[in-house]
């Protein structure tokens, strides 16, 4: 089989960057084409050298219609309104779009899933790494097996990171509101500050840190009378959701037109 031909969105981006590697490392997928904004310092530079490799032939452009044409998949790590943008143009060109972008609002969300409707192959996850993956089903567990824990999500990541709390912390969150059967939106806790009174029975606490240059952290507490239970994951490099994005990309490419997550890729809802 011919290998995907990919283009990568927001190529000079920390995982613009980490997902040009992936590809150009993979077998089956090639890197066909790469974009960024209008004005990014990448503009014009080859791709494969900015990652580290040899030339590549691929130079970043800057002009979103010209990446496309001829692309079978994008991977766009990117910014919420650009991704329901080339959501749409995913839709009319019937392409796979690995959408790794988080800070999404629930009309951006339902944009993507109307691209969907229309004939993109979706994948959207605010994690594609196998061990976060994991842990959301870890945690729906230990959240339904111990109802009267309190449940807190801690995490920390990088000075540069603009959203909060991190779409994994709302991930892990969404997976504790299944295992308690309620909608994370009327239990969740974003902020505390000054005098909050003491903790709402229930809720699910959230608690963002930033700083230096970590790649990402989360942690669910279970806190109970005499015990608390910690899950944690720490990603060591960003290679991991590139990697992920990638197979997601070469799984995408064989089913219908729709919207998946990770766990359908990983084969976790089968
Ligand atoms: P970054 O700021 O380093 O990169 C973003 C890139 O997107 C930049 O190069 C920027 O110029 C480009 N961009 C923005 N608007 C654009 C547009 N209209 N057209 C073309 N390019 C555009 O950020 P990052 O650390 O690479 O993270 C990007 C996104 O991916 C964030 O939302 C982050 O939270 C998310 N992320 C997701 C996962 C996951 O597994 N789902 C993992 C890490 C990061």
């Amino acid at each position: 089989m011919p290998d995907l031909k990919v283009a990568i969105a927001g190529a000079g981006g920390q995982m613009g960057r980490a997902n040009m590697l992936a590809v150009l490392q993979t077998p089956g997928v090639a890197l066909y084409s790469a974009f960024d904004r209008i004005g990014a310092p990448v503009i014009g530079k080859d791709a494969g050298e900015l990652v580290g490799l040899e030339t590549s032939d691929v130079l970043i452009v800057d002009h979103v219609e010209a990446a496309l044409a001829g692309a079978q998949a994008i991977i766009d790590f990117t910014a919420p309104a650009n991704s329901v943008a080339i959501a749409r143009l995913a839709a009319e060109r019937g392409m796979v779009h690995i959408v790794g972008t988080t800070g999404c609002t629930v009309e951006d969300d339902e944009a993507i899933r109307k691209a969907a409707r229309a004939g993109a192959r979706i994948v959207k996850a605010g994690n594609f790494s196998l061990g976060v993956n994991l842990l959301l089903g870890l945690v729906e567990q230990a959240a339904r097996a111990l109802p009267g824990f309190d449940v807190e999500i801690l995490e920390m990541h990088h000075n540069r990171k603009v959203d909060a709390p991190s779409g994994t912390a709302l991930m892990l969150g969404e997976a504790a509101a299944r295992g308690r059967n309620i909608t994370l939106s009327d239990y969740s806790a974003r902020v505390r500050d000054g005098h909050t009174g003491a903790r709402q029975e229930g809720t699910i606490g959230f608690a963002s840190l930033r700083g230096g240059n970590v790649i990402g952290e989360h942690s669910v507490i279970l806190a109970g009378p005499s015990e608390r239970i910690e899950i944690r994951h720490i990603a060591d490099n960003r290679a991991l959701f590139a990697e992920g994005a990638v197979r997601a990309a070469l799984w995408a490419q064989q089913q219908k037109p729709g919207f998946y997550s990770m766990a359908d890729v990983l084969g976790f809802n089968s």
